[in-house]
């Protein structure tokens, strides 16, 4: 059985030949390990192999993660996500213990965010959740309500907005990934002509890394590869 740190260094290089093929420079991508469901341990084990971004689904479960690394000796350079749904009587512990949410998509959970966020820490780093593939069952907004619902997260003090999220509809294909990304990353460039603090690019996991890579993503959301696969039972 491999590491975590194996796991580790095994995507980090899958991410440097991901950004060699398509002429990027490899610390244009960040990691993101995705650690929900795992225990404290296998966290301790990724920061002590340099890893220092982490995604968490779960509210109660995420801020435990938070409060417990708070004392680590790399807390500063720690930095929390939230990439999971959010149901508007969550709101408050989102915004005081994480440093990123992925998965805004409508105004309400927004303006809570912002009205939430305590005015000691700096502002929440917000991504838009598009869904790119328009599938009922999913969450995240339509291309087309994105740029007014961009408009009016820009104007909320407590929030900085900096990109797209997508978890688009799985395809084995490379051609229909970079697609599915690459409508993503127009829309992201669209919305810089008004909004040019724009940045960042949530997109891609395990299956679809390299066609997000080179369709522009910035953050990979990666769990299984780096902490093996999850037990729900
Ligand atoms: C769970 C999750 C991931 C990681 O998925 P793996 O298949 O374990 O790599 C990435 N993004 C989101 C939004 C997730 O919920």
């Amino acid at each position: 059985m491999s590491s975590i740190k194996q796991n580790i260094e095994q995507v980090m290089a899958e991410i440097a030949a991901a950004c060699e093929k398509c002429g990027r420079l490899e610390n244009s991508v960040q990691l993101l390990a995705v650690s929900k469901t795992k225990p404290i341990a296998a966290i301790d084990e990724a920061i002590a192999a340099g890893q220092l971004a982490f995604g968490e689904n779960y509210v109660q479960e995420g801020v435990d993660k938070v409060q417990h690394f708070a004392d680590h000796p790399q807390a500063m350079q720690l930095s929390w996500h939230f990439i999971g749904p959010i149901q508007s009587n969550k709101t408050r512990p989102i915004a005081e213990h994480f440093d990123w949410v992925h998965s805004v998509d409508r105004l309400k959970i927004a303006r809570r965010l912002s009205e939430q966020r305590p005015a000691q820490l700096p502002p929440l780093n917000i991504l838009l959740q598009v869904n790119t593939s328009g599938e009922a069952s999913k969450s995240g907004i339509s291309f087309d309500e994105l740029e007014s619902l961009a408009d009016a997260i820009a104007g909320l003090p407590n929030l900085v907005l900096r990109g797209l999220m997508s978890i688009p509809q799985k395809a084995e294909d490379y051609d229909s990934q970079l697609t599915a990304f690459r409508a993503l990353a127009g829309a992201q460039q669209k919305l810089q002509a008004k909004h040019p603090q724009l940045d960042t690019l949530s997109m891609g996991m395990s299956g679809d890394m390299e066609a997000a890579i080179a369709a522009g993503s910035t953050i990979v959301r990666i769990g299984t590869a780096i902490f093996g696969a999850r037990d729900y039972a």
